[in-house]
């Protein structure tokens, strides 16, 4: 462990708040432990051990203009006081105001949280990274400039933070060093969320500071919004694109594959995450065969954005999430559709069916429902016919943690693929307790700086240590193995740590 003290976040100014090396991290079997005793290893370059490292030194992670002067610096000091009074007024935090105020006052400082936190356990236990570092720094800000905090938390003796442009920018980092997964708020006793806090800094920074991942904003909800689909796809595009892929599969399958467009008054609008269409075309293809031979009354809509279920802004800005959510809710009443059916996208569950609850009224509460729950009704119909001895091949399943820790969809997956995969073997753990693919939060998007190789690295180490566990009775390449990732984000981020340790 690591030792770094709270108060210290805004004090180191001459180098990193707790550097991150490779021996720091948890190991992982042979050959992917390259450490130098291991069977196996081999040398680093430099540039792969940076990539380990997030230090919070303001240089290797989200970078920011530094201000020019004491005065820009005070300007960026009073804005974030401000954001800190916004998050804990009922006026302006109507979404997580409650939680948000309980996480700050009831913590026990019993660490359980860190103990069930994969990027902590992952870095070695790095200080930083344990789920209350963060956590704490806030609360301690919140007293120091709030008069709000309760009254439990009013009898707390706290040491003091310096509030300056190292600890603001340092927290900037360290609310995106965090997958969100809700593992410690699962975990907690108290029932507190160190992944809402986590949340409501990235909302402060965006709606105060204007500071956001560009993937998440300028390329995310703010191209969604403009065009449609943060792919960049404009209607126009997608339909074009959906009718190739019927052609082609219809023609490498030898049956006809239809997909059927803005049908009015269908019973069922499937949104997809548009991803899908463009990296992982079997998936919508897949959709049509199913939902055709069961005979559904379905539809896609051609409507900007009822094509694209992402909706960035759950992770780091409420007002955006909101936009995008009513406007998919719009298309779909303008349609007079029965019922949203939820692509394989993890965040567009939490975002359209759990958090949506809070924005959605009226006519725009449209059903709403995930399409593993939908497809386990049909497999569970008999309306298809399944031929099991075809998937003659070992099979692990991921639980993405926006659809089943957080919306508690467990075993309908499992229900499906018990009955066409004879070789399914669990994770350890798994269902509510799996760890996220790494990168969560929009994680799986950012490709700034080390982003790419941390999630790799430490926020991803969990999930591929149960990878490799699972499948530990067929190594190597020989036997063909299978992972279900019924979630767009988790796939690709699973893709990118698979190509990272073939390398
Ligand atoms: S488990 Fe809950 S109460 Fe205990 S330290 Fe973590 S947040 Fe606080
Ligand atoms: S949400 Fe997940 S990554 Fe973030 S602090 Fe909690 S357990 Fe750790």
């Amino acid at each position: 462990m690591k030792p770094v003290s709270i108060k210290k976040i805004g004090t180191i100014t001459d180098g990193p708040l707790s550097p991150n090396e490779i021996n720091d991290l948890v190991p992982l079997p042979p050959p992917y432990d390259r450490v130098e005793e291991q069977p196996g290893w081999k040398k680093l370059t430099k540039e792969q051990e940076e990539s380990y490292a997030c230090d919070l030194d303001g240089v290797t992670g989200l970078s920011l203009p530094k201000p020019k002067d004491a005065a820009e610096e005070k300007r960026v000091v009073e804005q974030f006081v401000s954001g800190l009074k916004k998050l804990l007024s009922s006026e302006n935090n109507w979404t997580f105001l409650q939680p948000l105020t309980l996480t700050i006052d009831y913590c026990a400082r019993c660490q359980t949280c860190s103990g069930a936190c994969p990027v902590y356990e992952s870095s070695g236990g790095n200080e930083i990274y344990r789920p209350t570092y963060r956590s704490e720094v806030f609360r301690r800000l919140v007293k120091k400039y709030t008069k709000t905090g309760g009254e439990l938390f009013a009898k707390l003796r706290l040491e003091d933070i310096d509030l300056n442009w190292t600890t603001i920018s340092r927290l900037y980092e360290l609310s995106y060093r965090c997958t969100m997964c809700r593992r410690c708020a699962q975990a907690c006793p108290m029932g507190l969320d160190n992944a809402l806090v986590t949340h409501e800094l990235r909302k402060l920074f965006s709606q105060e500071l204007g500071w956001a991942p560009r993937e998440l904003h300028e390329k995310g909800t703010v191209q969604q919004l403009a065009v449609g689909s943060s792919t960049g796809m404009k209607p126009a595009v997608v339909k074009e694109n959906v009718s190739f892929l019927d052609e082609d599969m219809s023609e490498e399958l030898g049956i006809k594959i239809e997909t059927p467009w803005d049908v009015a008054g269908a019973d069922v609008l499937l949104i997809h995450n548009a991803g899908e269409i463009l990296a992982w075309p079997e998936n919508p293809a897949a959709f049509a065969i199913i939902l055709n031979a069961a005979g559904i009354k379905w539809t896609l809509s051609s409507e900007a954005p009822a094509y694209d279920g992402v909706n960035y802004g759950l992770f780091y800005d409420d007002f955006q999430l909101a936009r995008i959510v009513t406007r998919h809710m719009e298309a779909a009443k303008r349609l007079g559709v029965k019922k949203v059916i939820m692509g394989e996208c993890g965040h567009q569950h939490k975002a359209m069916m759990t958090i949506a609850d809070r924005i959605l009224t009226g006519d725009l509460n449209i059903p709403r429902e995930s399409s593993i729950t939908f497809l386990e009704d049909i497999v569970a119909s008999g309306r298809l016919t399944l031929d099991p001895a075809r998937n003659d091949f070992p099979v692990t399943l991921h639980d993405p943690c926006n659809i089943v820790r957080n919306l508690g969809i467990v075993e309908p997956q499992r229900r499906i693929i018990r009955k066409i995969c004879p070789r399914f073997r669990e994770m350890t753990p798994h269902g509510v307790d799996n760890y996220c693919c790494g990168g969560g939060s929009g994680m799986a998007l950012m490709s700034q700086n080390n982003f790419k190789d941390w999630r790799v690295s430490v926020s991803g180490r969990k999930k591929f240590r149960q990878i490799l566990d699972a499948f530990a009775d067929c190594p190597g390449p020989e036997v063909k193995k299978y992972i279900c990732a019924p979630c767009s984000n988790c796939k690709g981020c699973l893709l990118y740590t698979s190509d990272a340790a073939d390398e």
